[in-house]
């Protein structure tokens, strides 16, 4: 299948389209449009394909909740001129940001797929091209009654088309840098795309897409250790404007069972805190009443994420504390499926 449809590639900085500096060697973002022009697969695509380049192209690390709404005002400014969009992005924060779009981003039915590579494009080994190339045809594919084949926020990476909202920056080396270890691939792009039909979300394409902006940014990720000491805890938690953590523990959701620990947590849950229990191993739920610490976490008011991601945690509840100061309602909806970013087991 070749993709026909028009696509918007919103390019906004990352290795893909990065070129040495001169003077100290290290890589930074050049003009794509100058560097898509020089690439002659680029030209025979048969879809339409239109740049929108960020002013300023950005190192990935340096991508924020301001960014990401200058994202969605491209999409949302852009929405019913094309079937599909990429965003070229940096491989090292693509997690978090193709998280926080899955939200902000509601009942989306078009594709927004993300990509970027590990060797700039115009580089002889890129990885680049085929990663550009692929998504651009994921983000036209359509079905025969028109309706596109991926309505969905995903990364696509090294032959995976990974839901964003349960992708894992894993490699910072080799070229299958992203994986999504709770959660198997919507696609899979070999010889043929085959697509995993069953997994895909479909939205309501009667509604528009709605876009959400807000963000709260009075949040942050701390991880349990052994030897973690309770002033620091205690300090964090006292941290002014605090509304939100996750925590990352061990195994599926286990914590040390001290009281001092648990004290500390449910003062601050009673204070409307937010705390969302994230396991720092890689694949696997987190089971709160498994072990006792976990067990006591529970009791501290402190709430599962479930099998989510660290990046999809921190992004939901940025968003959800942006809309709402109802921590019962901001509770509840980190417990439920938004747009697939986590599985409820009984
Ligand atoms: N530092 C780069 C970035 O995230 C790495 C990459 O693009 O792969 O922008």
């Amino acid at each position: 299948m070749t993709p026909t449809g028009r696509v918007l590639l919103i390019y906004t900085g990352g290795t893909i389209g990065m070129g040495l500096n001169a003077k100290s060697g290290a890589l930074e973002p050049l003009d794509f449009n100058h560097l898509v022009q020089r690439m002659p697969e680029f030209d025979a695509i048969p879809a339409g394909i239109d740049v929108h380049q960020f002013a300023e192209p950005i190192d990935s690390s340096d991508m924020n909740p301001r960014l990401w709404g200058r994202i969605v005002e491209i999409i949302v400014g852009n929405y019913d001129s094309y079937d599909g969009f990429v965003i070229l992005h940096g491989t090292d924060t693509m997690a978090f940001t193709a998280s926080a779009l899955s939200f902000m981003l509601e009942n989306l039915t078009k594709p927004v797929i993300l990509t970027g590579s590990q060797l700039p494009i115009n580089q002889l080994r890129t990885d680049g091209k085929e990663n550009l190339i692929t998504s651009i045809e994921l983000a036209a594919a359509r079905h025969a009654d028109g309706t596109p084949r991926v309505p969905e926020v995903c990364i696509y990476f090294s032959g995976k088309l990974l839901r964003g909202n349960r992708s894992t920056k894993i490699n910072s080396e080799g070229f299958n840098a992203f994986d999504s270890f709770n959660f198997p691939p919507l696609a899979e792009a070999g010889v043929n795309i085959n697509y995993r039909y069953d997994l895909i979300l479909r939205p309501d394409f009667a509604r528009p897409m709605t876009p959400h902006f807000v963000m709260d940014t009075n949040v942050v990720v701390f991880t349990l250790f052994p030897g973690i000491q309770e002033a620091m805890v205690r300090h964090l938690l006292s941290a002014p404007g605090l509304r939100g953590i996750v925590m990352r523990t061990y195994g599926s959701g286990n914590a040390p069972q001290q009281p001092w620990l648990m004290d500390a947590l449910s003062e601050a849950t009673g204070r409307g805190i937010v705390i969302v229990n994230v396991t720092q191993c890689a694949a696997g739920p987190v089971e709160m009443a498994r072990y006792g610490g976990g067990y006591l976490l529970q009791n501290a008011g402190v709430i599962s994420g479930h099998d989510g991601t660290v990046e999809c945690a921190i992004a939901k509840l940025m968003h959800l504390l942006g809309h709402s100061r109802d921590t019962a309602l901001i509770r509840a909806r980190m417990n439920s499926p938004l747009c697939g970013e986590i599985t409820l087991t009984a």
